[in-house]
């Protein structure tokens, strides 16, 4: 994929939380690939190591926060509010220095790519007359429910009723009310659809045969071009952001497993559970009598920290012994591309639902905050890829669950529907397939800017 080096560099802005930033490398490589130059714009929280990167340069910003902080504390929304505010001078700072450097070497800088989550990306670009591009890493029908916020309001959908919750959403299908965001935090949603929509194009990890109707009608509601790029890191042939240690034995204990026989179990890199729920969800695996890959990340369980013991139930290894194998990260693309998962217990989590389209592995949802719940509702009602956990976080529903998932005709419908978008997701990124052109479509924008 290599071209002819162009000599134009682009500068990437990634949001340091590992839902966003592994796209955003993901779409580094690509892009390097495709002839750019790459700079990247990082805070000094969550920073990957340079030293992975020889081809790209570096530029750090100081943002306040403790450097190896590596969890990012489950309250991403202070987190967020504080690197928006530390970083803004910071970002001024860095962006005119590299502009007038490059003006001073007369290197081409065609725009700054940035997450949409940094409230002052755009503001300060224009200030310095420099295009900018988004990507943004949810789905593309998350994305128009945020952006029809204000109508969903004038509508009446507001403030959410509960006597309505199951009633479907005509305007945004298959959404039922309670899967609506609530009223907390859409200051933070209008934020990032401004700096989505004033933004000069927006990439996106999905694809066409996936979303058209929602990039029909985003389409319809933006006069900016999108592109929609996705799987954005099948391109890769593995993340490419390590800012947590992946623990290899997730390979090595699945190699010993039968064809799809392991329940990969992940809830992404900020959701957490109660302990309660963690004690239900150790006894559900453990009865359901399946093999699992169990992810447990530090912050997990709500109110633990690095040192305390896994609140499991008594003599819990022994019972579960070489059935069960629990890692603190795990190399998840791999994982999910391995014979021997045959599904995802996912939090729903955008990048995750891509990658486990990608390997056609069907999902159990329990969607935690932000879009997750859309997310569910489209794998479960939509795609019917997915089974939802309808009665909450008990032992014997989760047992009866994984189950269904796994051994049962249930599960195997799931799986035959995912590997048909599976197929759908490979021929996307193929040469004439949707994604393929999206991105020919992006370098020609971005070396026309
Ligand atoms: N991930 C990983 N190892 C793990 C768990 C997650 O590499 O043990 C990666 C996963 O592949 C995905 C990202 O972390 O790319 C999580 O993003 P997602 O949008 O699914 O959820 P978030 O963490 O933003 O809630």
């Amino acid at each position: 994929m290599q071209q002819e080096n162009m000599g134009v560099r682009l500068l990437l802005f990634p949001l340091p939380l590992q839902g966003h930033a592994i796209p955003m490398f993901h779409l580094a490589n690509l892009l390097q690939k495709k002839g750019f130059l790459i700079t990247i714009v990082q805070t000094r929280y969550n920073s990957p190591d340079p030293n992975n990167f020889p081809l790209f340069t570096f530029h750090f910003l100081e943002d306040g926060l403790p450097a190896n902080a590596t969890p990012a504390p489950n309250d991403y929304s202070t987190v967020l509010s504080v690197l928006n505010t530390n970083c803004l001078t910071p970002f001024y700072n860095c962006l005119s220095q590299i502009l007038c450097k490059a003006a001073k070497d007369q290197e081409p800088i065609a725009c700054l790519i940035a997450d949409p989550m940094w409230s002052f990306a755009g503001s300060v670009s224009s200030r310095l007359k420099l295009p900018r591009i988004t990507l943004r890493s949810t789905s593309m029908s998350a994305y128009f429910v945020y952006h029809s916020l204000p109508s969903l309001r004038d509508k009446g959908y507001y403030p959410l009723q509960e006597t309505k919750f199951d009633e479907l959403v005509p305007e945004l299908p298959p959404l039922k009310v309670k899967d609506l965001p609530p009223e907390a935090g859409q200051d933070l949603l209008a934020d990032t659809v401004k700096e989505t929509n004033t933004s000069q194009g927006i990439i996106w990890n999905t694809f066409e045969e996936l979303e058209d109707a929602y990039i029909t009608r985003v389409r319809q509601v933006l006069s900016i071009p999108i592109f929609p790029i996705g799987p954005i890191h099948k391109y890769s042939q593995q993340s490419p952001v390590n800012i947590w240690a992946q623990d290899q034995t997730s390979i090595s204990w699945l190699n010993k497993q039968a064809p799809h026989s392991v329940l990969y179990v992940s809830f992404g890199s900020i959701a957490a559970v109660s302990k309660a729920d963690f004690i239900e969800i150790a006894r559900g695996l453990a009865n359901s009598k399946q093999a699992f890959l169990w992810v447990v990340r530090h912050g997990l369980i709500e109110g633990s920290n690095e040192n305390n013991p896994l609140p499991l139930p008594n003599g819990y290894l022994d019972m579960i012994g070489q059935r069960g194998h629990i890692v603190n990260w795990a190399p998840q693309q791999e994982v999910l591309a391995h014979p021997a998962v045959g599904g995802f217990w996912t939090h729903c989590g955008w990048n995750s639902i891509m990658e486990s389209i990608s390997e056609g592995v069907p999902m159990l949802c329990l969607p935690c905050f932000a879009d997750q719940t859309m997310n569910m509702r489209h794998v479960c009602d939509n795609w019917k890829i997915g089974l939802q956990l309808e009665k909450g976080l008990k032992s014997e529903e989760i047992e009866r669950a994984v189950k269904k998932l796994l051994v049962e005709e249930e599960g195997a419908a799931l799986r035959n529907r995912i590997k048909a978008l599976k197929e759908k997701a490979t021929l996307s990124l193929k040469e004439g397939g949707s994604s393929y052109k999206s991105l020919e479509d992006l370098t020609n924008y971005l070396l026309s800017l």
